[in-house]
């Protein structure tokens, strides 16, 4: 199996270059930030509970996440692999989600990181923000604390996996189809 983190701030564009990975190689994509919004949409108790977290642009406790994910992967049949995208986001996340994938027998492959400077993030996300309806999108605060969040918390994970010898960096500035070229050059490499 094929089964891909792909790591980067806010707004550095892994849900667009999700999409094409899906439709590329055929994978499952597993967001935990979609899974979280579906929730919310749903009114669910989790929805309830991660709400306050995502509209602040602070993380969803690791448990939480970590049992959400776990659920999501039992109800996943045969495939060829899959894409988490938004997960892991602490070391913790990054440790729970090795043991479940080891514990199949469908290890990571590798985590595709995509690199973009925080001022051209801002422009993004408040970009999103016009048409996206996410509350953690419209505020220049909230999106100041996401970058933060981002570097103290999520950052470490990428060591998590270099020491793994699974860490690739991609420039994450460019047209979508450029990076996305060179992500599948990456792929290729795993
Ligand atoms: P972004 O555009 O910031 O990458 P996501 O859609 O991935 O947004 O996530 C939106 C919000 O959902 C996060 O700010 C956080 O509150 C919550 N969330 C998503 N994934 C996780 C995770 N793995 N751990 C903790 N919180 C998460």
């Amino acid at each position: 199996m094929l089964n891909i983190v792909l790591f980067g701030p806010p707004g550095a564009g892994k849900g667009t270059q999700s999409e094409k990975l899906i439709e590329k190689y055929g994978l499952l994509h597993i967001s935990t930030g979609d899974l979280f919004r579906k929730h919310l949409g749903e009114g669910t108790e989790l929805g309830k509970l991660a709400k306050s977290y995502m509209d602040n642009g602070n993380l969803v406790p690791d448990q939480v996440v970590i049992d959400m994910v776990d659920d999501r992967l039992k109800e996943v049949g045969e495939v060829k692999g899959i894409i988490f995208d938004g997960f892991p986001r602490t070391v913790a996340q990054a440790e729970a989600l090795d043991t479940l994938m080891n514990g199949k027998n469908t290890p990571i492959s590798g985590m595709i990181a995509l690199e973009v400077e925080d001022e051209e993030l801002r422009t993004r996300i408040l970009e999103r923000g016009k048409s996206s309806g996410r509350a953690d999108d419209q505020s220049i605060e909230k999106i100041n604390n996401r970058i933060n969040v981002y570097k103290e918390e999520t950052l470490p994970v990428a060591d998590f996996y270099e020491k793994q010898g699974k860490f690739v960096s991609i420039n994450g500035v460019g047209t979508i189809d450029g990076i996305f070229g060179d992500i599948c050059a990456a792929i290729e490499q795993l």
